[in-house]
């Protein structure tokens, strides 16, 4: 059984359920350089995979299991997966941001054609069609609040948890999207052919989930 894991917060806050499922990593991906990293369990190895990725592995069969954000989820789509426990890990949620002195609700009320640049091209197009909105999008792949300061973008569309980075640059959060916490997803072909295995592993994630 592989199961797909990116390093940083999803790695340190599966350890928990994994040893709840018994099963602990020999190695930790933060000081080893390796990608395969064998397990107590002869039958269970973790791939380490950048955060965006984790839902191809899955897809592809190339891991039978993965931690993945719902961003991540979201903006991938779900083809493929099987998504059976919200794991409550790695919590935060998607907002839109904008400078602290630029009015966004006057530039709503007057439908203004605003420029967002986003790492989730998806979620920020699907949630300012749904308000109405015309907006002109910037695809990312990182530090999305430098955007407004130096005149790339008015909004951003990014994860906000304490507010702290927000605040750091100048930034307001104007809108909450969604609500993001991690899921475990599962190869919807790989749990029939081996349901044996991956059924218990799925039952323990879900039994060590804190409510
Ligand atoms: P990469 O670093 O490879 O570009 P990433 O920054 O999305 O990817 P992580 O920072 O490890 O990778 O985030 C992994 C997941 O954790 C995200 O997809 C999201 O669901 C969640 N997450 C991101 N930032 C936070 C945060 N500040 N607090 C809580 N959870 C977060
Ligand atoms: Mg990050």
């Amino acid at each position: 059984m592989t199961l797909a894991l990116s390093k940083g917060r999803i790695f340190e806050e599966t350890l928990p359920l994994l040893a709840a499922a018994g099963i602990e990593p020999v190695e930790n991906p933060e000081s080893s350089r390796k990608l395969i990293i064998a397990t107590n369990r002869p039958d269970v190895r973790l791939v380490i995979v950048r955060a965006s990725d984790t839902p191809t592995y899955v897809q592809y069969g190339a891991a039978d299991l993965g931690i993945a954000g719902k961003d991540v989820l979201i903006e991938h789509g779900g083809a493929g997966l099987y998504q059976p426990v919200d794991l409550a890990i790695a919590k935060c949620r998607m907002s839109v941001a904008v400078p602290e002195h630029f009015d966004y609700a006057a530039a709503v009320q007057r439908g203004a054609r605003i420029r967002v640049a986003s790492k989730y091209i998806n979620i920020a197009r699907d949630h300012f069609a749904a308000k109405g909105m015309h907006i002109d999008l910037i695809k990312l792949y990182g530090s999305m609040e430098l955007a407004p300061l130096v005149g790339l973008a008015d909004a951003i569309v990014d994860l906000v948890s304490t507010g702290g980075t927000l605040r750091a640059n100048k930034l307001r959060e104007v809108e909450e999207i969604m609500q993001i916490s991690s899921r475990l997803i599962v190869n919807q072909a790989a749990l029939k052919v081996k349901r044996d295995l991956l059924q218990p592993v799925i039952e323990a994630f879900a039994g060590a989930v804190k409510s």
